[in-house]
């Protein structure tokens, strides 16, 4: 595993939503969601969105625009 400066986020889901919510994932640093999967503390999403990680995001689920914002800056 190599380190680079800034660490490749990856999506997760948002569950502290209401049902009938829409349900967005958020950019979370992934070593973040293995610690929170495991211990079940809360991560914090690029947006500044706190909540623990239940599930990985699935293909073609709508990502949280200010993640998305967020993470397209920070390529540059
Ligand atoms: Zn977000």
């Amino acid at each position: 595993m190599s380190t680079k400066t800034l660490e490749r986020p990856d999506v997760t889901e948002d569950d502290t939503t209401d049902d009938d919510a829409p349900k967005f994932f958020h950019y979370v640093r992934k070593e973040k969601i293995t610690e929170s999967a495991v211990t079940g503390t809360f991560v914090v999403a690029l947006c500044g969105e706190t909540f623990p990680v239940t599930k990985s995001a699935k293909p073609g689920s709508p990502v949280c625009p200010e993640c998305k914002k967020i993470y397209n800056r920070m390529k540059k």
